[in-house]
């Protein structure tokens, strides 16, 4: 592990049984509030938008904004907001997806995207893998193309990269961490 990588591990508090009974929630507020630790991880990102030439970043709501804002100013390129359904006023493409009990729906604004765009997206955590699966779809159907997903942390045992690597046909997924 490199000292970056251990600095990052350093500020992320495992919160047991949060927000519900066997989920080992990965707080990443400490790194936040470290701005050594934050502006490292903001460094890594904005290295990822040049390796991957983004043109375009999409952050997922609500801790991939944290992440994804910092990065895009720093990288140079624009940033996009994915947001849970309702939340965005202009006229939006939607996507639903599956969760483990019931669906969820996430939207962008149309505008935002367009053929010829390279998104990166960037959120804190990467699970399941169903968000960053939908957010793709989402980008692909604005006649964008992705290209890549970078998130802090990998959960490894949830099996999500296995289930994006269909989606991402090729795009890099990144993780910082992967536990
Ligand atoms: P998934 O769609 O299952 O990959 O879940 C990813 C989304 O849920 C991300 O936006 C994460 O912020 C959040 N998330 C899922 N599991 C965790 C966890 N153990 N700790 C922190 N955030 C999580």
């Amino acid at each position: 592990m490199t000292g970056i990588q251990e600095l990052l591990l350093s500020r992320i508090r495992d919160v047991a049984d949060y927000p519900e009974p066997g989920v080992m929630f990965k707080d990443i507020t400490p790194l936040l509030a470290d701005p050594a630790a934050f502006t490292a991880l903001t460094d890594a990102l904005a290295e990822i938008v040049v390796s991957t030439a983004a043109t375009k970043i999409v952050g997922l709501e609500a801790r991939g904004f944290i992440l994804g804002a910092p990065v895009a100013v720093r990288a140079g390129v624009g940033f996009i907001p994915v947001r849970k359904a309702g939340k965005l006023p202009g006229a939006t493409l939607s996507q639903a997806y599956d969760l483990e009990y019931g669906s969820a729906e996430i939207e962008v604004h149309a505008e935002d995207l367009a053929a010829g765009d390279r998104v990166l997206i960037v959120d804190d955590v990467l699970a399941t893998g169903g968000t960053a699966e939908a957010s793709i779809r989402l980008i692909r159907r604005a006649g964008a193309d992705v290209a890549g997903l970078a998130v802090l942390m990998e959960l490894g045992f949830l099996g999500g990269r296995a289930r994006l690597e269909p989606a991402l046909s090729g795009a890099p997924l990144e993780s910082l961490l992967t536990v």
